[in-house]
């Protein structure tokens, strides 16, 4: 049967948006007469520059999977393709009579680059491109000062935030119209895509936590926050579903929830983080970089407990205490003098929630070269760091067995020492700029 025989589908494309329920391009696809074709790419561009065995990939076969399954009660079939993206959707359009595609918006510059490209090819013939809001609550233009400038200062922009928000925001989107392709076709297995499963795992969210996040979030040991990270970063659960769920309550962990719009809207707005620092007042920084500090930071052999079990943490489970991520991140810009690119990208390689706003805007933030970001001058000590929030050493002692032995190595530096050698390179470098 030619194309033209066929009747038109609309083609509906996960992305960042793994779910069924409260997906607002899934939603408005739904509505209208021609059946949706769910489809998912894994991205070669993207896949090819990570191990086989990254534990992302294996958490998105995973949620596939489900979603294959659900959508088998709806008598369709999710097919999955990995390829570029715009091969496979000219392939499609070959296959399939396309009215249009729907998909939810990635705010990220090589996402937003890829879009317009997909974009043009599909309008060239005659085909729609529908994009939405579906992963924050304020994209990238809605929060600005009054002369309609970005926020660079959380404050205000959570202020702002706050006095925009209203309840019907967070209107549950229903996905229960069944208007979808027959279909049944085989899910592939992880082997045939070409990936292996990672023995890293995705823990399940936890919002029963949040009666105590105000006074427990900030200790490691009390495993108190809601390991939403990878769920919002893969959209397994909806913004407006976790916000609904708060019921009012909760402004501490709202807050948490703004700062990662926030950094979504830095890097929308200076795109240019990413590669350089938010202030240009620190490119005359002298980093020290030291191949063999880096890859002792990276092993989690410090010499500092606190740092030592955060990265083995990292290194064993994909996740970082936010509080360690601070301790570790302030250690090697700071104690070791070490680019915060090399540890942004550590980190990119590994956590299981890494999203490139928020990693490029935490590590700014520690390296003290970000918008908002802790004074240069405010090195942790993390020694007091351990006493203030692991007081019992219950943390540590989870990640780093042999630290009451003497096989636990003596500090890789001596805190006073660096913490001085930081303030005085750090104070050169505005200095050169300044010149
Ligand atoms: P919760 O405390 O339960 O917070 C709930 C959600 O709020 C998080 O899932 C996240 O979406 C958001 N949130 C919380 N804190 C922050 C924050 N400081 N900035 C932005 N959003 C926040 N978060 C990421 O999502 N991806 C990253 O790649 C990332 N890299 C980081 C790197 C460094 C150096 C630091 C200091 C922090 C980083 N964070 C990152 C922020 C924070 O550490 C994690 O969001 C949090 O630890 C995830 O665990 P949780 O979901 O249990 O957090």
């Amino acid at each position: 049967m030619n194309a033209e025989m066929k009747s038109e589908v609309k083609v509906f494309w996960f992305r960042r948006d793994l779910r069924l329920e409260d997906n607002v391009a899934l939603s408005k696809a739904l509505k209208g007469e021609q059946a949706v074709l769910p489809i998912f790419i894994f991205d070669q561009d993207i896949v090819d520059e990570l191990p086989k065995d990254d534990a992302r990939i294996t958490f998105i076969y995973q949620c596939l999977k489900k979603l294959n399954q659900s959508l088998g009660n709806k008598g369709t079939s999710l097919s999955v393709y990995k390829g570029r993206p715009l091969e496979v959707l000219s392939q499609i359009c070959l296959e399939f009579k396309v009215h249009s595609v729907y998909a939810n918006r990635d705010y990220e510059p090589y996402a937003v680059d890829r879009d317009n490209g997909i974009k043009d090819f599909l309008q060239a013939q005659g085909i729609g491109f529908l994009t939405f809001k579906d992963q924050v609550i304020f994209e990238m233009d809605e929060v600005t000062k009054n002369d309609g400038k970005p926020y660079t200062i959380y404050t205000p922009f959570k202020n702002k935030w706050l006095a925009h928000f209203k309840e019907e925001m967070i209107l549950e989107r229903t996905t229960d119209q069944s208007n979808y392709v027959p279909s049944s076709s085989a899910f592939p297995s992880m082997e045939e895509l070409g990936f292996s499963p990672s023995t890293i795992t995705v823990r399940d969210f936890d919002l029963g936590s949040l009666d105590h996040y105000s006074q427990n979030r900030d200790i490691p040991a009390k495993d108190a926050t809601s390991y939403l990270g990878p769920h919002l970063r893969f959209g397994t659960l909806s913004i407006r579903t976790i916000i609904r769920r708060l019921n009012g309550e909760h402004p501490v962990f709202l807050s948490e929830l703004i700062w990662r719009e926030f950094f979504m809207q830095i890097l929308h707005h200076f795109p240019k983080v990413v590669h350089e620092n938010f202030h240009r007042k620190y490119d005359g920084i002298s980093w020290r970089n030291d191949e063999a500090e880096f890859a002792s930071w990276c092993q989690g052999d410090t010499g500092y407990p606190m740092v030592d079990a955060g990265m083995r943490q990292l290194n064993q489970t994909g996740y970082m205490h936010n509080r360690v991520r601070m301790v570790t991140a302030s250690f090697l810009c700071k104690h070791l003098l070490i680019d915060w690119r090399w540890g942004e990208a550590y980190f990119a390689g590994r956590l299981l929630d890494y999203e490139l706003s928020s990693n490029n805007g935490n590590w700014q933030w520690a390296a003290g070269t970000g918008c908002d970001a802790a004074p240069y001058f405010r090195v942790f000590n993390p020694t007091s760091q351990l006493e203030r929030f692991d007081k019992k050493m219950e943390y540590v002692k989870r990640w780093v067995p042999e630290l009451l032995t003497q096989n636990y190595r003596k500090p890789m530096v001596d805190h006073k020492m660096a913490r001085d050698r930081a303030l005085k390179v750090y104070k050169e470098g505005i200095s050169k700029m300044q010149a």
